[in-house]
């Protein structure tokens, strides 16, 4: 990897500048840091072998620096999110990079731990349901054989076994639904989002409040930013995690066609008052979701595309909740008919307008300017293996645990979408 190729007019030099300090670009920040100072070794099959806590920090080791414009992360896709986790994708990379970060949660409380304190995640193994009519069973068929063949503990459930296993559900219509028995269900955003921070800090990673105004390169390479407030930075290499900014950050180091966008997706916390035992996350044929959350359920649905403008507007819009949202959940679980709209709140998607599909690696024209981007939906649970994959590709200059090459940004260059069926 790069250290420091020009120090010049650039003051405070890191080997790796990170922009964007949400889950992505702190869970880059984390595994450049453990793996450099040994907190943290990848065995055989991707096993995570701790190397102790590692918080000395190893003399001469890398330096490694977030650059985040808002510390409290109020509009930051990561707090907003809904925390779902599944292996239930239909490309495979999605399906090993988030049966990586499941391992990676279990092992989490320990591999994160600081000054003797575990964080709790709050991951809930509760499963997805992905349920299917006859109009969508051979997607689904499709999926799981694929999930299945990569690992996955996933398993068809006909009409009858669905209302065996959740009375609550109407299953009238349905043909099958399939169910994650193992490494699916939801987890804490911001729990994960501060442990990660938290163990990076540990290990020696310096976080800056300010803002990337600027992104110099030079014959091919990326020689340093400029901070809003704490001007000129030189690096050997720059990460692009700016979530929903990160075709603005791209557009920065002049790559101008990061199919990246800010997509607006609202989530209703309603209660209702009858339990539902053993609820996973449910997905609809009709494309709505819930999960429980506490005492009530978390539920939305992505709005129609002629309702789905690129802003960073973050209102609330509750008719998608009464015209589309309600009546689904009404459908399919009678309680739902019940129910109250406690509150609700929008986040952005960082959509990936190609592919709806991850974006990681570094830029062929620019190949010291890395991207961990454009996750569309499914970006908190892939952050720890993304970190991972993107930490490899800066310290060894290749993929030694997750085969992620077709993420990379060749495929949009090439305008070649590798697309994700099942995003939620
Ligand atoms: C409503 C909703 C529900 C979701 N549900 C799920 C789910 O169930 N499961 C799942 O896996 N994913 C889900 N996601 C997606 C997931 O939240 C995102 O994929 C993920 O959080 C993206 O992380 P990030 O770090 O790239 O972005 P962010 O969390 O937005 O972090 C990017 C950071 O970059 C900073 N930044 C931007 N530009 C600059 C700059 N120039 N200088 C300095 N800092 C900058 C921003 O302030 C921000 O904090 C959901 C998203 C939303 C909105």
């Amino acid at each position: 990897m790069d250290r420091i190729p020009f120090a010049g007019s650039f003051p405070s030099p890191c080997d790796v500048l990170i922009i964007g300090g949400g889950i992505l670009g702190s869970a880059v920040a984390y595994f450049l840091a453990a793996l450099d100072t040994g907190s943290l070794r990848v065995g055989e099959g991707g096993a995570l072998l701790s190397g102790g806590d590692g918080e000395a920090r190893v003399p001469g080791g890398l330096r490694v620096v977030v650059v985040e414009r808002d510390p409290t992360y109020a509009q930051a896709s990561t707090t907003l999110s809904v925390g779902g986790i599944r292996q239930q994708f239909s490309t495979p990379e999605n399906i090993l990079l988030s049966a990586f970060s499941a391992r990676f949660l279990r092992r989490a409380p320990e591999l994160l731990t600081v000054e003797g304190e575990a964080p709790d995640l709050g991951f809930t193994e509760a499963g997805y349901l992905f349920l299917a009519t006859a109009k969508g069973l051979s997607v689904l068929e499709r999926n799981h054989a694929l999930q299945k063949a990569l690992g996955a503990e996933v398993v068809l459930l006909t009409p009858a076994q669905l209302k065996d296993r959740f009375p609550w559900l109407e299953t009238q219509d349905l043909a099958a639904g399939s169910l994650g028995l193992r490494g699916e269900g939801w987890l804490d955003p911001y729990s994960l989002l501060q442990a990660l921070k938290r163990k990076a800090r540990a290990l020696g990673v310096v976080y800056l409040t300010d803002e990337v105004v600027a992104v110099h390169t030079a014959e091919g390479r990326v020689l340093g930013v400029t901070l809003a407030r704490q001007g000129r930075m030189a690096t050997g290499t720059v990460v692009n995690a700016a979530g929903p900014r990160a075709a603005l950050v791209a557009a920065m180091a002049g790559i101008g066609d990061l199919p990246v966008r800010p997509r607006k997706r609202m989530v209703y916390r309603i209660r209702c008052r009858d339990p539902l035992p053993g609820c996973p996350l449910v997905v609809d044929p009709s494309g709505v979701y819930f999960r429980p959350e506490g005492d009530g359920f978390l539920c939305g649905v992505s709005p129609p595309p002629h309702r789905d403008p690129d802003t960073f507007d973050l209102g609330v819009d509750e008719s998608l909740f009464y015209e589309k949202v309600w009546p689904s959940l009404a459908r399919r679980v009678p309680a739902f008919q019940a129910v109250k709209l406690m509150s609700s709140w929008a986040g952005l998607y960082e959509f990936n307008t190609l592919d709806q599909n991850g974006i990681l690696g570094p830029c062929p024209q620019l190949p010291n300017f890395f991207l961990a981007a454009g996750f569309s939906g499914h970006g908190l649970q892939q952050a720890p293996a993304v970190g991972l994959a993107v930490a490899e590709g800066i310290l060894f200059g290749e993929y030694r645990t997750l085969k992620v090459e077709r993420l990379g940004f060749g495929r949009i260059a090439l305008g070649e979408p590798l697309k994700e069926e099942n995003v939620v």
